[in-house]
């Protein structure tokens, strides 16, 4: 399990859900890793620990806000100074918020738009310089099916992942010749702390109990009537990393039980 030995990854919103898994994912395969998130220094501090004594590599953390251009190119920068290089930069910090269009809060489309969209374009426009120098680089954005297609009350997150997908086919056709792809990962959906949350949300918004929720909006989504798993991107994430993924570019891989073939 080396195909990624000696790279270096940056894994944005690496504390939690998909993030956690994905950093673990590509240490071990033997990158290391910036890690990053929000959430209880210790915990992080443990998480941070973990990865690097149980795959061999060495893990760092910076703390940036997503909502900062300044110190989310000050992150890119920090993976840079650190290991002297950048081969990964997974987009994967991601926030949602559940209401009718005519009631959306501003200031949580503010704060989607910012954390799920522009956060990539901030950390892109940092890695691409380091990345052409090194004439290789893997930027994967982690999507979602609504990416592909919306669903009602999630208006500026589906917003927000559609420009995900268009920044990516732009970028990955700015930077084809430079050994560089850029690429989108849309999931359906996943168990983490995110969707748990929004089935309380969905629940208030659509009058609904929280196991009607379930079964009647999550799953009902997926023709596979399962979660997918964390294992599953991890196999889609380390391909695209890897040489094998050098001519995938300016994709959205759709891994989400067959959702948005309907
Ligand atoms: P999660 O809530 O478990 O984790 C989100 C991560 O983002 C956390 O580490 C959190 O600290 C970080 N984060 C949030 N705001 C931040 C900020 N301002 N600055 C820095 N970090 C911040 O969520 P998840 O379900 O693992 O989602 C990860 C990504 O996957 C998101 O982009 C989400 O849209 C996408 N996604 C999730 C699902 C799903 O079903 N869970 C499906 C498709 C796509």
């Amino acid at each position: 399990m080396t195909q990624l030995k000696g790279h270096v990854s940056i894994v944005t919103g690496s504390t939690s859900g998909i993030g956690q898994a994905m950093a673990k994912a590509l240490a071990k395969q033997g990158s290391n890793i910036v890690i990053n998130g929000l959430g209880d220094q210790a915990k992080i501090e443990e998480e941070r620990a973990q990865i690097a004594a149980e795959f061999g590599v060495q893990v760092k953390y910076h703390g940036a806000d997503m909502t900062k251009p300044d110190e989310i190119a000050d992150m890119v920068g920090f993976a840079k100074r650190e290991f002297g290089r950048l081969d990964v930069l997974l987009n994967n910090a991601g926030v949602q918020f559940v209401s009718p269009i005519e009631e959306f809060p501003i200031d949580k489309w503010n704060q989607i738009i910012a954390i799920n969209l522009s956060s990539a374009f901030h950390s892109i426009r940092a890695a691409v310089p380091i990345m052409k120098e090194q004439n290789r680089g893997r930027i994967i954005n982690l999507a979602s099916a609504h990416a592909l297609v919306a669903s009602p009350f999630k208006g500026a997150y589906v917003a927000a992942k559609h420009g995900v997908l268009g920044l990516t086919k732009t970028v990955a056709l700015e930077v084809a010749t430079h050994g560089i792809t850029c690429n989108a990962i849309c999931p359906g959906y996943v168990k983490t702390p995110l969707v748990e949350s929004q089935i309380a949300d969905t629940a208030k918004a659509r009058g609904m109990t929280p196991d009607q929720v379930m079964k009647d909006v999550i799953l009902a989504a997926q023709p596979t009537k399962k979660f997918v798993e964390f294992d599953e991107i991890a196999g889609l994430l380390v391909y695209l990393a890897s040489d094998a993924g050098a001519s995938v570019n300016g994709a959205g891989l759709a891994i989400d039980g067959g959702w948005t073939a309907a």
